[in-house]
């Protein structure tokens, strides 16, 4: 059996229980080192075989998981985050469907999750935005024509930005070109729940600056929207006045 596992954002004690039982149980482990906190490998036995997926192809990956069910091994494949984002696990999918090899995925919480707890952040705030839009600036990967940051910054939604911040120049100049104010509050946050997290904080306008501030290391989610400065409403659900299946209004 093969588990697609989210390592979630760092922090070892992140990853979900069941990802932690997978992991301590596996045969193998075939981990994204260039995220997945390495930490997490001390929950293996000692003898599980493990393999850093930053320098395989997808076929040295899929070789792995074929060698496994050969062997009667349960195989671990261990994805930063939760799997569903930007995780690449599709390809993998579609491969072990093709060889009719048995796997199932287990979630983990997502960097976006780590950094809004970081930052004390509430994407959804009543009056301020009620959407959280998780994109990318178009680098390598394009992204689909409908999907330009320009475009999704318009609706004026909370917005987390992956896999961008060595673009961080192309995304200042988007959410600009959306017609965001140079005022909109952002933030960067690098490694989110690692002991070496950093944030950043200042605005749309300031972002190229915050950008040099980073550094190198670009393990970084770049966050912009009112949610960051808090207010707007008060919820409707913990309002006096306000009555739901579960509690009469005063
Ligand atoms: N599946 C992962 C995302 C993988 S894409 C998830 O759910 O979080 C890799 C990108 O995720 C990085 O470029 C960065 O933008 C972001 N990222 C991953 N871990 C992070 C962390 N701990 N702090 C900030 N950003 C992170």
């Amino acid at each position: 059996m093969i588990y697609f596992v989210g390592a979630g954002p760092g922090a070892p004690d992140l990853i979900t229980v069941r990802g932690k039982e997978l992991i301590e149980r596996c045969d193998q482990l075939i981990y994204a080192g260039s995220l997945v906190n390495p930490a997490l490998l001390d929950f293996a036995k000692k003898d599980c075989r493990i393999y850093n997926s930053a320098s395989m192809t997808l076929e040295d990956v899929m070789a792995r998981f074929v060698q496994g069910e050969q062997e009667g091994w349960l195989t671990v494949r261990l994805h930063t985050g939760d799997p569903s984002i930007y995780g690449a696990i599709r390809e993998q999918i579609d491969g072990l469907k093709a060889r009719a090899l048995p796997f199932a995925v287990v979630p983990g919480v997502s960097s976006f999750c780590g950094a809004a707890a970081a930052l004390n952040a509430e994407y959804t705030l009543p009056g301020v935005s009620q959407t959280l839009i998780i994109s990318r600036a178009a680098g390598r990967t394009a992204t689909p024509a409908g999907e330009d940051l320009s475009r999704l910054a318009a609706s004026g939604a909370s917005m987390a930005i992956f896999l961008s911040a060595a673009l961080i120049d192309e995304v200042r100049g988007k959410l600009l070109e959306a017609g965001l104010s140079p005022e909109t509050p952002a933030a960067i946050v690098y490694k989110a729940t690692w002991p070496e997290e950093r944030i950043i904080r200042g605005t749309v306008g300031a972002l190229a600056d915050m950008g040099r501030e980073l550094g190198e290391d670009k393990t970084a989610l770049i966050l912009a929207g009112g949610f960051l400065e808090g207010g707007g409403e008060r919820s409707k659900l913990y309002d006096p006045s306000f009555g739901h299946a579960f509690r009469k209004a005063e």
